[in-house]
């Protein structure tokens, strides 16, 4: 029984790299060239997470909202964008660089930073004063490599959504207040890359950016946060591992009325893994100026002409799936001495929601005719080879809520035996019933 069995937490991120690797969840992208700072590739497992992550968020913030549209913008815009947004001016980290070693540092990170290996009698850090280094990863256009074709990848996806704004509304036919969501890669320059995928140097985004009147701001404010809350908490986050941190005045940016950060304790601390900002008229006001465009809208009660205000959530995917794969991961002492490595996905989160196992090849036609029937509803294993306690483990590591077992004895009696993960209780069940009861014990989050 689960109740029984001792089970220790994550507490060194080494653990779960390794795990990732080793299971091809998430790894360094270019590993054969001995990898690139700061890119990460996601391999079969992840990949199924992380899309299962993303269709989750699109479901609840854009399709069960008839106040919320979705769109996919292009990753580079126009550079008028990113001045317009402030981006070209001020985003920035301050760096520093160790005269002896060479090495470079955010100059608010340098407590980090370790002993130096280069100076001679001392292991102290030879910085140089802060200066301002912009996170923007720029490009060229066309075949000319001059200032006049620099672009940017996008630093986030929300401003290409301030840029359609006014044909999204007009196209769609929304009223104030509505939303526009999109999900998608963003690009930033990070000085110091860390913490597996939680800061990296390309990552995805999913933002919504949801246009009211300044009177009701905060209600609108309140309301995301509650639903932004509540869907981490489906996700199945720890409560004790999951808070909000509103931010100080002093931390807001200059235009920013309230911002609060949801945080997941990660092995590293707290860290912020979606931000909910109050950003006023800011953004609208300012592409209305730089691009010479009305992004106004005119009440049709009161006929009065404003600009609306906006509330952002902004959640990094890949972050959310760090949290996701910290909390699930437990190593379990079972009854018999044996460690097992568990990551326990929400069932409609897991990579693969089914494993068929036949107990031996022979067995392999009927458990083929389950695998295809199962393969039209979920995503499905099907392992043969290797002893079951083996492809138990396995499936275990991968997070898979279900292994259906096909032994001698399901050809006489038409029954499957249904192997739950975390319980590792196991079940006789008709094989035609199998896909119903997998679909309702799956499907809790759709
Ligand atoms: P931080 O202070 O950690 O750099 P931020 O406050 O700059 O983050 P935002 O600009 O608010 O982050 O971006 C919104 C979300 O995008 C963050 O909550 C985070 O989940 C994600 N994000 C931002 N930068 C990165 C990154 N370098 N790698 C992965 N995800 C990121």
């Amino acid at each position: 029984m689960a109740a029984e069995r001792s089970a220790r937490r994550l507490e060194r991120m080494e653990d779960l790299v390794s795990l990732c690797a080793r299971r091809g969840f998430v790894f360094q992208s270019s590993e054969i060239y001995g990898g690139i700072n700061g890119f990460w590739d996601y391999g079969p497992l992840g990949t199924e997470l992380k899309n299962n992550l993303k269709s989750l968020w699109w479901q609840r913030v854009v399709r069960e909202r008839p106040d919320v549209e979705g769109i996919d913008t292009a990753i580079i815009a126009h550079p008028r964008t990113w001045e317009a947004s402030g981006h070209v001016e001020h985003f920035s980290d301050p760096l520093v660089d160790c005269r002896a070693c060479k090495k470079r540092f955010r100059a608010d990170q340098v407590g980090d930073a370790g002993p130096c290996s280069a100076r001679q009698g001392s292991s102290e850090h030879d910085f140089t004063e802060p200066r301002n280094f912009n996170l923007m990863l720029r490009t060229h256009i066309g075949a000319s490599e001059d200032a006049a074709a620099v672009a940017y990848l996008r630093a986030e996806t929300c401003q290409s959504i301030f840029n359609d704004f006014k044909r999204v509304r007009e196209t769609s036919r929304q009223k104030i207040p509505f939303g526009i969501a999109q999900l998608g890669k963003a690009f930033r320059n990070e000085i110091n890359p860390r913490n597996f995928t939680f800061r990296s140097r390309e990552f995805e985004q999913a933002e919504l950016e949801f246009f009211c009147h300044a009177t009701e701001r905060e209600k609108w404010f309140s309301h995301w946060t509650d639903e932004r809350m509540r869907f981490h908490r489906e996700l199945g986050l720890a409560g004790d591992r999951l808070r909000t941190r509103a931010h100080a005045t002093d931390e807001l940016a200059h235009y920013a009325r309230a911002a609060v950060d949801v945080e997941y304790l990660f092995p590293f601390g707290w860290q912020e893994i979606e931000g909910i900002h109050d950003r006023g008229s800011y953004d609208l006001s300012r592409h209305g100026e730089y691009s010479g465009k009305d992004l106004g809208v005119t009440d049709p009660e009161t006929k009065e002409h404003y600009v609306p205000v906006v509330i952002e959530t902004s959640v990094g995917i890949d972050r959310t799936c760090l949290a996701v794969m910290v909390d699930a991961y437990a190593e379990e002492t079972l009854e018999d001495g044996e460690t097992r490595i568990v990551m326990r996905f929400h069932p409609a989160l897991a990579p693969i929601q089914v494993a068929v196992l036949p107990l031996s090849k022979k067995l392999s036609e009927p458990a083929h005719r389950l695998e295809s029937e199962l393969r039209r509803r979920f995503n499905v294993f099907y392992d043969d080879a290797g002893n079951i306690g083996r492809r138990y483990r396995r499936q275990d590591e991968a997070g898979t809520p279900f292994c259906v077992t096909i032994d001698f004895e399901s050809a006489q009696d038409e029954k499957v035996t249904v192997r739950e993960r975390d319980s590792m209780e196991q079940e006789r069940i008709p094989i035609g019933a199998v896909g119903a009861v997998l679909a309702e014990r799956t499907g809790a989050l759709r």
